[in-house]
């Protein structure tokens, strides 16, 4: 069988653990048969970030910068376990928020829809996307642990040397402070990442913050959203047949387990990371949410929801095949093969990577599946199979 080419190549970001297990075994499986691959890697594993004192990071996302479409998998974030663990030099920062930092990006997180699997809203009858801002606030925050009565303020210097001040606390003991920060152009593009979003894929738009209390910070996010809703996209909107609609976090949070899904959800850093979470878990399970960061020039880098799946990997290690879900790891890698296809005019692998995916989707339909979603189908599971096996079902219907 002859290979379908590629011109450009991927930007492969490899990872830890299960997940990093899974990685090779869908390219042996899925990808290297049908497809001359090509690809620039960069090994993201947490040895080599620590053997490279974290270049290997800023690289990865600097290539994806350059050819426009990468994929990655899941990476462990340094804590002091981590440490320990792998004997590591330094606490490395997390490379997710490094190389979002650098693309400067919005990350979309859609949950796989299929048949068997009904999310636990019973309400919800599409998926609901969730639109994550990938820059700034608490994940790029300063953090300073108070050990004495003292006063702590924020001080702003501007470039003539003048000074604004204004007192965060007066602690009469002990506490914690922290101090986070925004730019004006980072929620310009993310909001301009979410209405293109909705436009392309005719879905309303929601955007909630908390700006009754904070009315400086949230506020400053609202009346952006606002600025570039009236002077950019309200005509699109129109014309797209979709609504542009704002309210209170706790509002929305509400809102959605009542709604019937079927929109993109914008969120700050904060809230799309934790109600991505919240979508994945309820829409079925995390292993079948995807991510995509997009970039405002237009640069995009696909990854699973998901984490490493640490535990899955300790038992893997003592020997144990795993049940573990390889769908969103699979549809990070067909996202990424088809923007490429797109972007490079190349039909053939367009094609190869629908075709991957409804290779994953029929499986689960039709009853086999990881014990992840066992748990979860109705009707109940035909088969439910280890990783190794659920991926050389896909691999024969593939063929
Ligand atoms: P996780 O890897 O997402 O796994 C949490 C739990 O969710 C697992 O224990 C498993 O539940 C279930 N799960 C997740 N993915 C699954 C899959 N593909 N198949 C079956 N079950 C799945 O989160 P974590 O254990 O909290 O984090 C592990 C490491 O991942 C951490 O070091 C963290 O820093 C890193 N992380 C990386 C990313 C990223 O790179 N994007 C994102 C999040 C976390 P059961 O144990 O019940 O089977
Ligand atoms: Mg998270």
């Amino acid at each position: 069988m002859a290979k379908i080419n590629m011109k450009t190549p991927l930007v492969e970001i490899d990872g830890d653990e299960m997940t990093r297990v899974l990685w090779g075994i869908i390219k042996e499986k899925l990808l290297l048969p049908f497809i001359d691959l090509k690809t620039e890697y960069y090994d993201l594993g947490l040895k080599n970030r620590d053997d490279t004192n974290d270049e290997v990071t800023v690289k990865s996302a600097e290539a994806i910068k350059k050819y426009g479409v990468g994929v990655k998998c899941a990476t462990i974030t340094a804590n002091a376990a981590r440490q320990k663990e792998y004997d590591l030099k330094y606490l490395l920062p997390s490379p997710n928020a490094t190389i979002r930092a650098i693309l400067d990006g919005t990350v979309f997180r859609k949950p796989i829809s299929v048949k068997r699997i009904q999310p636990s809203v019973s309400t919800w009858k599409k998926p609901i996307v969730i639109g994550r801002h990938a820059y700034g606030d608490v994940y790029k925050a300063a953090e300073m642990e108070i050990n004495e009565p003292g006063k702590v303020e924020l001080v702003y210097t501007k470039l003539d040397g003048t000074e604004r001040r204004m007192i965060v606390a007066d602690f009469k003991g002990s506490g914690i402070v922290q101090g986070m920060h925004n730019l004006d152009e980072s929620i310009k593009s993310f909001a301009r990442a979410c209405f293109l979003y909705a436009i392309a894929d005719k879905i309303p738009l929601w955007f909630a913050t908390k700006d009754t209390i904070s009315k400086t910070y949230d506020g400053r996010f609202k009346d952006i959203f606002n600025e570039i809703y009236e002077t950019e996209f309200k005509d699109k909107c129109k014309s797209a047949g979709i609504e542009y609609f704002y309210t209170l976090i706790d509002d929305a949070v509400a809102r959605v387990v009542k709604s019937e899904g079927g929109f993109l959800w914008a969120c700050k850093n904060y809230d799309g990371d934790v109600q991505s979470d919240m979508i994945a878990s309820a829409a079925g399970s995390l292993a079948m949410m995807t991510s995509v960061l997009v970039s405002p020039t237009g640069v995009f880098e696909y990854e699973a929801a998901h984490g490493t799946v640490q535990q899955h990997y300790y038992r893997w290690q003592k020997g144990e095949k795993t049940s573990t879900n390889p769908a969103a790891l699979i549809f990070a890698w067909s996202g990424a093969l088809l923007k490429r296809a797109e972007l490079d005019n190349l039909p053939e692998l367009a094609n190869f990577s629908k075709k991957l995916e409804n290779a994953v989707l029929s499986t689960i339909e039709d009853g086999i599946m990881t014990g992840d979603l066992a748990k979860l189908a109705d009707p109940p599971p035909v088969k439910i199979l280890n990783s190794w096996e659920f991926i050389d079902v896909i691999a024969e219907r593939l063929k």
